[in-house]
């Protein structure tokens, strides 16, 4: 892209960012009730492209819990080192319709239906093998930096609002244990996975790991690795099949490319081979999803016609 094209992106995307600005739809998450206390008009909007050019606007800079955006790239992590076959047996790929706490787990196969709901997002934490919850904890913060290029922490306030009150997740560990799903470690696995939602990050820092994963793994800003190429289809596709809660099927007609969004009002998707998006605005639908953030990936990708089944 030359300069003038440039900028005529950035203007784009400033009349993108105005015209949602005023939709106040939505209400702020409080289920975690930390989470309550985030400015309702935040809204930030990011994009990195692949080669590595970067535009953004509005509160691209506000830190935020990462929430369940967290699960994709933990699963990234589950795959890297039990390889796939194995992952699989743990956890399905098959979208649920159901809410992400949903209690339905697939007892059929003896595992959680996927990744992306809560169910899943445990198990899969469950299978990181470094010994010890703090080089866990480690491990999970250097995966993420590998992707954004810059250091992450927990937010310990969101992290111990969430564990007093996440009585369904630890109810869905212990079911999960008793029929064998996740091994002994309920307590310790519980707090990992609290402590992965409550990561810090940006909506910048969500753009460069769409950008990362679109980009084959590498980090465009950086040149790291962080993730084994082999591993983005697995990562994607169940992006694109359950990210965005039960709205998944209709995100996938209407936008038509992988996404995730988290509770406190992220938004990553990943554009493969071209950009990472990050969206933040706090107001979410009933299912969980940014309104926001919606509107804008629905109006970016009719507009430049980026669904990846779009033919004209
Ligand atoms: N930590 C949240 C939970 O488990 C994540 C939910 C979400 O972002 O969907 O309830």
């Amino acid at each position: 892209i030359n300069k003038s094209a440039n900028s005529q992106f950035q203007n784009y995307l400033f009349d993108l960012h105005q015209k949602y600005q005023s939709l106040k739809e939505g209400l702020l998450a409080d289920y975690i009730p930390e989470l309550k206390k985030a400015n309702p008009e935040w809204f930030g909007i990011s994009i990195v492209t692949t080669d590595g050019q970067i535009y953004q606007i509005g509160d691209y800079q506000q830190t935020f819990t990462i929430q369940s955006i967290s699960k994709p790239f933990v699963y990234g992590m589950a795959l890297e080192n039990y390889g796939r076959e194995v992952v699989l047996n743990k956890v399905g790929v098959e979208p649920t319709g159901q809410a992400f706490n949903s209690i339905d787990l697939d007892q059929k196969n003896n595992r959680p239906y996927n990744p992306m709901v809560n169910a899943g997002a445990i198990a899969t934490t469950n299978l990181l093998t470094v010994e010890g919850a703090s080089e866990r904890l480690e491990q999970i913060l250097k995966m993420f930096s590998r992707y954004t290029g810059r250091e992450h922490n927990v937010d310990w306030s969101v992290f111990l609002s969430e564990k007093a009150t996440g009585s369904k997740n630890k109810a869905l560990a212990y079911l999960m244990h008793n029929s064998g799903m996740i091994s002994d470690n309920i307590e310790e696995t519980l707090d990992l996975y609290f402590q992965q939602c409550s990561i810090s990050v940006s909506c910048h820092d969500l753009a460069m790991m769409g950008a990362t994963i679109a980009n084959k793994g590498v980090n465009p800003i950086t040149g790291e690795q962080a993730l084994n190429k082999y591993y983005v289809q697995d990562v994607l596709s169940v992006m694109h099949s359950c990210g965005m809660y039960d709205f998944a099927g209709e995100w996938a007609y209407r936008v038509g490319l992988p996404a995730k969004s988290g509770v406190s009002g992220g938004l990553v998707m990943a554009i493969p081979g071209k950009c990472g998006i990050g969206i933040f605005s706090p107001l979410l639908d009933a299912k969980g999803n940014s309104v926001r953030a919606i509107k804008v990936c629905e109006q970016l990708t009719r507009d430049l016609g980026l669904h990846l089944y779009n033919a004209v």
